[in-house]
């Protein structure tokens, strides 16, 4: 299977052949599929694998379709990526820039997993950015500071190296941000290994996943 085939966004594609992937790999190949027919996922997927783009992308295409719908005006956060640390973040948020960079005005995207001052970041997130890339304690700090109203807008959760979530100590903060999530979303949850931590994730975020153990 190629990209080609999997029914993307001219941009998307333009960005996939400028940054030379000439095949997706094998996680993305399983993944993206999946995840555009509507599925929730569960992939073991360590760095390395193209973890990331077997998410962004779909993230991507969803948010290019939902912003070409002519029914849909509102600017939303509707894409939250999570991760353990700032090095992460940074790296997916440049990765989603890669991916965006032929509509890089239809896909906005802020991190705010560094240590940025909150006060600062607050009138970035009143712009409400497409896609908002975050630790847990940030983004519930911002849900409970009102800056951000993910109960209203987020359609599209991802939980990246999910395990480490763990490991930093972010399971209290992740089960209070959970609270602020809507009733239904799409959810891809990724981590290096399938630790019973992150089962008991699976069983709060994900609905009739499929799982790639890869
Ligand atoms: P990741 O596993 O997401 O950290 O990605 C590892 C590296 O693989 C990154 O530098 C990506 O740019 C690169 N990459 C991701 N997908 C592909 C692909 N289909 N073909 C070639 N390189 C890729």
């Amino acid at each position: 299977l190629n990209f080609a085939h999997m029914g993307l966004d001219w941009r998307l594609l333009q960005a996939i052949a400028e940054l030379g992937w000439a095949k997706p790999t094998l996680v993305q190949e399983k993944a993206i599929p999946l995840a555009l027919e509507g599925k929730d996922l569960l992939a073991r997927a360590r760095t390395g694998s193209g973890k990331t783009a077997a998410y962004a992308i779909p993230l991507i295409q969803h948010l290019l379709q939902v912003k070409m719908s002519p029914s849909v005006t509102e600017q939303a956060v509707r894409g939250l990526i999570v991760v353990p640390t700032k090095e992460l973040g940074q790296q997916v948020a440049q990765m989603m820039r890669q991916l965006t960079m032929y509509c890089a005005r239809d896909v906005r995207i802020v991190d705010i997993s560094g240590q940025a001052d909150m006060a600062a970041q607050r009138p970035i997130l009143m712009e409400k950015p497409d896609v908002l890339v975050g630790t847990p304690s940030r983004v519930l700090a911002h849900q409970q500071g009102h800056n951000l109203s993910l109960q209203d807008s987020l359609e599209v959760l991802v939980m990246d190296e999910a395990d480490l979530l763990f490991s930093f100590g972010f399971e209290e903060d992740l089960k209070n941000l959970l609270c602020h999530f809507p009733k239904i979303y799409q959810a891809f949850l990724m981590s290096a290994t399938f630790s019973e931590d992150v089962q008991a994730l699976k069983e709060l975020v994900l609905h009739n996943p499929v799982t790639l153990k890869l």
